[in-house]
């Protein structure tokens, strides 16, 4: 264990599997001159944000993107050196400690740089990538009126805010039909055109995530932000067969079984007893549940595990902290069982999990809880 814990439910993170799925994916702009930004928000997705960063950078990736400034703040205390990027708004009194810690942050509104300015000693600089919404409608610059008056700031304090980058991010790029990707990509080099008449250069221009990144180079400028292939999860199934490079999935979630019980027929399972055994059977438990994010929908919706390589689905509810699941044989106590991953000849993909939550596989390691120790192998 790479952290001390003392229980017998674990995640594990491939590391060489990112390494890589980096490697594969930059194989992709071989001869280019692209840099791969590793998406690391999340806490890397679930995986770990510092392991991962730091494998990320020493297999390919030059810059970092995170959500929050506290989470780059986690990573700079970590020791990581390297250019780091946060994809949101960071509160403008905030922005002193982001030139501490020499972060790049986002920006849109210049209201948030008057601001912003009270913020800075007159030593400050800060470096900015200005954000544009060419149609995910989240943040960013939608019209030339806005761009207009935070680049005519911009140029005018150039001794405290300089120009790093400008981006965009695309709806739409995991999708089959590739219409809105193209007219926002179109929107968006529209839009580079308005830096002209402030002169501002900006020498990275970015637009890419996973999906874009891997299915539209021609349209990813010089820098590649990617997130969940590095992981090794398809950005979604309805691409899953387009994708240029073939992804190993790093993350897997395993448990053991604290006890296996032989049940005679009409015998009740977990809360609600909404289970009863069938015929005699061997039912086993493991210490994992809806407070590690293993939510009570696992049950009710024929979620299985692997047990020897052999399916065994989950019987009764999911409680708080165990669950309990229909053994097809006896086994022993302290048998591995896996919940996300391979076993035997068979495999629990994160896509599987996925589906049977009725959503994408970004959510499932993101909500596997803190106290599910990473094992990183
Ligand atoms: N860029 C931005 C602005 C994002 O919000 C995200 C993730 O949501 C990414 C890049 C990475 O996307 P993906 O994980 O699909 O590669």
């Amino acid at each position: 264990m790479n952290q001390e814990s003392y229980r017998d439910t674990w995640a594990e993170v491939n590391l060489t599997a990112i390494a890589e799925n980096i490697r594969a994916i930059k194989q992709l702009y071989q001869g280019k001159d692209v840099d791969i930004m590793a998406v690391v928000k999340a806490n890397g997705y679930g995986h770990g944000a510092v392991p991962v960063a730091k494998q990320a950078l020493k297999f390919g990736a030059s810059y970092l993107a995170v959500a929050l400034l506290d989470e780059a703040i986690i990573l700079r205390k970590a020791d990581i050196q390297a250019p780091i990027l946060v994809l949101g708004r960071i509160r403008p009194q905030d922005v002193g400690v982001a030139s501490q810690y020499n972060i790049l942050v986002t920006v849109f509104q210049a209201e948030w740089l008057e601001e912003a300015r009270n913020y800075l000693s007159p030593e400050d600089k800060i470096q900015v990538h200005i954000k544009f919404d060419t149609g995910m409608g989240r943040v960013g610059i939608r019209t030339k009126e806005e761009a207009d008056s935070l680049l005519e700031f911009l140029a005018n304090h150039s001794k405290q805010f300089s120009v790093n980058g400008v981006y965009t991010h695309f709806a739409t790029a995991d999708e089959t039909d590739t219409s809105y990707v193209t007219e926002q990509h179109e929107r968006f080099v529209r839009m580079l055109e308005w830096l002209k008449k402030w002169n501002i250069n900006a020498p990275l221009i970015h637009s890419g995530n996973s999906a874009a990144g891997m299915r539209f180079p021609e349209k990813t400028f010089n820098l590649f932000r990617l997130g969940i292939s590095m992981y090794g999860l398809t950005p979604s199934p309805e691409i899953t067969e387009q994708l240029p490079v073939k992804l190993k999935q790093a993350f897997s979630l395993k448990s053991r079984l604290v006890q296996v019980k032989k049940l005679p027929k009409g015998e009740a399972i977990s809360y609600g007893a909404t289970y009863r055994t069938e015929k005699e059977e061997w039912i086993g438990t493991i210490p994992i549940g809806y407070a590690d994010g293993w939510l009570r929908y696992h049950s009710t919706n024929g979620g299985e595990v692997l047990v020897n390589g052999k399916r065994a689905p989950f019987v009764g509810r999911i409680c708080m902290d165990q669950c309990m699941i229909l053994l097809p044989e006896q086994v022993e106590v302290g048998t591995v069982v896996t919940l996300i991953g391979e076993d035997g000849f068979d495999k629990i993909t994160m896509d599987e999990v996925a589906q049977r939550l009725e959503t994408i596989n970004y959510e499932i390691p993101c909500i596997i809880g803190q106290r599910v120790p990473r094992v990183y192998m």
